[in-house]
């Protein structure tokens, strides 16, 4: 059988977490609106004669994730509109960009490799549709408080390498959306969604596929990850038998761990793309750019270098205390008070990730310390105090030393028990038992 490599790019979407919508004044919150259809108006709602104006923190927000991947920003720029017929698209069209996107060509690096990004868009999302079954009836239900809320659209280059790639990707992006503060990317609501465009080549040959399967509606890393694992199998099968893989969207069953087929696609779709005439061109000044470049936050991978660097934290360690704003922010304060107080901060990020002090996010760094601390102490604990225990247990216990003597060496659980009582804290217990051992084979 042929090697074969895969070859993928991805589409991910976004939500902002803007106060209102990307075109109206509502309110952006449709995860914790206590019903549906209540953030609406006449723009959002796509009644005849509403007049969108664009969200200007949206903008900045997405001209600011672009600066964050390295991306070129264009100057010039506009909204236009993406016609077509869905329900959940009460204008008939969806406002997005086509020719001139905010940004373009930029990169992000992961630890597999790197990955061109191709290009970054503002939209608006759609509303909500809901099939349901009331009184014995099938129903569509439509709840428009998504309708409009700002939607960023990051598009790949073919660069991912492996299933594996495509998840660390999909987590490096999510990274510094958070650090940027600007979408909270629960993806279970929907807050973030991820596609993967997929091929495969026989390994060696250069030019793209002439064929990809989109994979859609897939709502977590791990479910990425295994379904464009399943894909580089179902698409080495169809291709050794001569054929050519369908050009179809799949979705993922996680339950019978495999694709299916969601739609086939006949021809390209032609959206109809034109410049919005609601909404004006935008231009912007490098000056502009600038000042947005120069507010961006200290992003993951600047952070884990310098984490490396004052504190010599273990990867590892970085790269899960760094996985949100709030935690890695907590860590950092941490791991100064630690170095302050001498004390080596690569040990403490230790202990929290291995989970041998009880702290997190938003614990104090005092109350961490002091835990860590108390932990160390267990560890060094005085050899004094330790062996005058051990002595009085061993002369308390008379018949269970002869026990242990003659040779029932369970009887060591009951010493290192008593011990412990006695010292009536946390303790080290391969340091009480190497103690007692020493005293009852003296
Ligand atoms: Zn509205």
């Amino acid at each position: 059988m042929t090697a074969y490599e895969l070859v993928c790019g991805m589409e991910v979407h976004a939500e902002l977490k803007t106060n209102t919508k990307m075109f109206c004044g509502c309110k952006n919150d449709p995860f914790h609106a206590p019903q549906p259809n209540i953030y609406t108006c006449p723009v959002c709602l796509g009644m005849p004669g509403g007049l969108p104006v664009a969200n200007n923190k949206a903008i900045e927000w997405t001209i600011k994730l672009g600066l964050a991947l390295n991306c070129k920003i264009n100057l010039f720029s506009h909204f236009d509109r993406k016609n077509y017929f869905y329900p959940d698209l009460a204008k008939g069209y969806q406002i997005s960009q086509y020719d001139q996107p905010f940004c373009y060509d930029g990169k992000l690096e992961t630890e597999m490799g790197t990955v061109r990004i191709r290009r970054i868009h503002l939209e608006e999302d759609t509303a909500k549709l809901q099939h349901k079954t009331i009184n014995g009836e099938k129903v569509s239900l439509i709840d428009f408080n998504r309708s409009s809320v700002p939607l960023i659209e990051i598009v790949t280059e073919p660069d991912l390498i492996t299933p594996e790639h495509a998840k660390a990707y999909g987590k490096a992006l999510r990274q510094i959306l958070r650090f940027l503060d600007i979408a909270d990317c629960d993806m279970e609501q929907g807050g973030m969604r991820l596609e993967a465009n997929v091929s495969i080549r026989p390994i060696g040959e250069k030019d793209l596929p002439n064929y990809k399967v989109e994979l859609k509606n897939i709502n977590s890393f791990r479910f990425l990850e295994k379904a464009v694992a399943f894909e580089v199998k179902r698409q080495a099968v169809v291709l050794e038998e001569g054929q050519t893989p369908v050009q179809e969207t799949r979705g993922w069953d996680d339950d019978k761990g495999e694709t299916y087929s969601q739609r086939v696609k006949e021809d390209a779709e032609d959206y109809r793309y034109f410049p919005d005439p609601d909404l004006p061109p935008l231009r912007f000044t490098e000056e502009q750019i600038n000042a947005w470049c120069a507010e961006l936050p200290e992003l993951p991978a600047a952070l884990k270098a310098r984490w490396a660097s004052e504190y010599s934290i273990d990867p590892k360690y970085a790269e899960v205390l760094s996985e949100d704003k709030d935690s890695a922010e907590w860590a950092d304060q941490i791991f100064r008070k630690a170095a302050d107080q001498q004390l080596n901060p690569n040990a403490i990020a230790n202990a929290i990730v291995n989970k041998k002090v009880a702290a997190s996010v938003g614990d104090s760094a005092e109350k961490v310390i002091a835990a860590f601390t108390e932990l160390n102490k267990t560890e060094s604990m005085d050899e004094g105090e330790l062996s005058k225990i051990v002595a009085e247990v061993v002369t308390e216990n008379v018949d269970a030393v002869a026990q242990y003597k003659a040779g029932k060496v369970q009887v060591l659980g009951f010493f290192m028990g008593q011990v412990q009582r006695k010292l009536g804290k946390k303790v080290d217990v391969q340091l009480v038992k190497a103690a007692l051992e020493k005293v009852l084979n003296s």
